[in-house]
């Protein structure tokens, strides 16, 4: 298949030509066609797999004619983060710069005064984050009716992070006759109701997961003794020195832990950089284009902040933290091996991960994963041969099965977790995660009932806090109960 089949107009083809793409990617072959005849397509596909070009060389396409009228986009594209907003405005200019389309982008961190001007003057597509579009709706800057196609990409995502009643009011805010490209990596059943609520007869794409991971991936675990983080470091470090790594992600599940550790990286003389969704959004764009220039090595990242990301080929993946939820893993390691290259991927595994390291088993359909010999590393470290400090993990399975269900790496506890999790527990901020959770929806934005922890005489009670999953159980206490806190656990070296 040569993307001269697919129907595409010569402007078009021109720009693909000049991204210097040969062939079409399955998810561009089947939708592409589609797409252009005006159907609505419902593509399950992953980042990775060209989705992007899927939807906005059609919406290039069926654009080229016609004109945009002051606060009436033509087009709308919702991405559930700023970053993936911001990479889906950047391949519009990409493959639309032989057209005269003008283009918005309405993402946080960006004043509105600029989005309103370019609202007013008239865009032909709209690249926005569900939250801050339907802030401008309600200030009276936007209208949807004459929305002509509307996609919705990383769905799942959105589900995730509970933005599906936004989307569902986006979509009711646009005319029913819209064309409608709906992506998702997965089909939970929430994301299965709205589509065939607001999908008119779709063509269902699939495109195979890059799942059980490519064959050119080396997997490797490293068994320790106990959760102690600082033996965690050092063992780390000990593999990066081990291995040639060009680039490199390590993959943490909570945000505290990945400052942890690039700070302690880049106090070991090594090149790294933290992200993930408190920092601030210009720090986390620096960040990814150092990392894609080279003159970043190591990326030390969240889940949510590097999901859906077109980070470049990486030669290595290190997981710090066996994942939350094992689909991670694949998503994790995937970052490596690709197009046919060589890459490798460890994973450090403490006892208490017995249960995540099993369900990632289960997940690839492996028996085991090979081991990483390093326990006469291990066995000097000064740390190792402490006292075992307990990680949560290791405290969540001492204790009986009710706090069990607690455990956020049971695969049970997923699904009632994402249903509880809606933008109300959701701080406004600047996370990719909350690239969405600033932009409220209409409902919860109404002035919210004022919570009020006990936070002493006087005192005002915190906003509420986010349930995001990479900072999952990092809320649940309060004050010290039982529980040490993990700062107070982590000896910095
Ligand atoms: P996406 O899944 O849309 O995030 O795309 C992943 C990466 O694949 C991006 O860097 C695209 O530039 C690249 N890409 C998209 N389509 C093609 C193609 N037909 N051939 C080669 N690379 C592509």
């Amino acid at each position: 298949m040569r993307f001269e089949d697919l129907g595409l107009e010569p402007k078009v083809l021109k720009a693909v030509q000049e991204a210097g793409y040969d062939s079409p990617t399955p998810i561009q072959a089947e939708a592409i066609p589609h797409a252009i005849q005006g159907k609505d397509v419902l593509g399950i596909a992953q980042t990775g797999t060209g989705k992007t070009a899927s939807f906005v060389l059609p919406l290039i396409d069926r654009l080229s004619k016609g004109r945009a009228k002051a606060r009436m986009p033509r087009s709308l594209i919702i991405t559930p983060t700023r970053e993936l907003a911001a990479q889906v405005a950047e391949s519009f200019e990409k493959y639309g710069k032989y057209h005269k389309l003008s283009m918005a982008l309405l993402i946080g961190g960006v004043s509105f005064g600029d989005q309103d001007a370019k609202l007013q003057r008239g865009v032909d597509v709209l690249v926005a984050t569900p939250g801050r579009l339907l802030d401008h709706f309600e200030r009276g800057k936007l209208l949807l009716n004459n929305v002509q196609i509307m996609v919705v990409d990383e769905a799942d995502r959105m589900l995730d992070m509970g933005f599906i009643p936004d989307i569902e009011r986006i979509f009711n805010l646009t005319p029913f006759t819209r064309q409608t490209l709906f992506f998702s990596a997965t089909m939970a059943p929430e994301i299965t109701r709205l589509t065939e609520q607001f999908l008119s007869a779709p063509v269902r794409v699939e495109v195979a997961k890059p799942a059980t991971t490519a064959k050119t991936i080396t997997q490797k675990v490293v068994h320790l003794p106990n959760g102690n983080d600082k033996v965690k470091r050092d063992v780390l470090r000990k593999l990066i020195a081990d291995t040639e790594v060009q680039n490199g992600i390590i993959f943490c599940n909570r945000k505290k832990t990945v400052d942890i550790v690039a700070k302690s990286l880049q106090k070991h003389g090594l090149n790294a950089r933290p992200i993930h969704g408190d920092l601030a959004q210009s720090f986390r764009m620096e960040t990814l284009q150092k990392f894609r220039d080279g003159e970043t090595s190591l990326l030390v990242a969240s889940d949510v902040a590097a999901r859906g990301l077109d980070i470049p080929e990486v030669s290595h993946v290190f997981n710090f933290d066996v994942p939350i939820h094992s689909d991670d893993y694949v998503h994790r390691i995937g970052r490596t091996g690709r197009a046919g290259r060589s890459g490798a991927a460890f994973m450090l595994v403490t006892p208490g991960d017995k249960r995540a390291y099993e369900s990632v088993l289960k997940t690839i359909n492996m028996d085991a994963i090979e081991e990483e010999d390093l326990s006469t590393f291990i066995a000097d470290l000064p740390a190792a041969s402490d006292k075992p400090k307990r990680t949560r993990n290791d405290r969540k399975s001492a204790r009986g099965k009710k706090e069990d269900t607690e455990q956020p790496n049971s695969e049970a506890t997923e699904k009632p977790k994402r249903k509880r999790r809606s933008r109300k527990e959701e701080a406004p901020e600047t996370s990719p995660e909350s690239a969405v959770a600033e932009q409220a929806p209409a409902k919860s934005r109404k002035p919210a009932p004022q919570r009020r922890a006990v936070t002493g005489i006087g005192q005002q009670s915190e906003p509420p806090k986010r349930r995001y999953k990479d900072d999952l159980g990092e809320n649940k206490v309060v004050g010290l109960g039982d529980h040490v806190p993990a700062f107070l656990q982590v000896p910095l070296d």
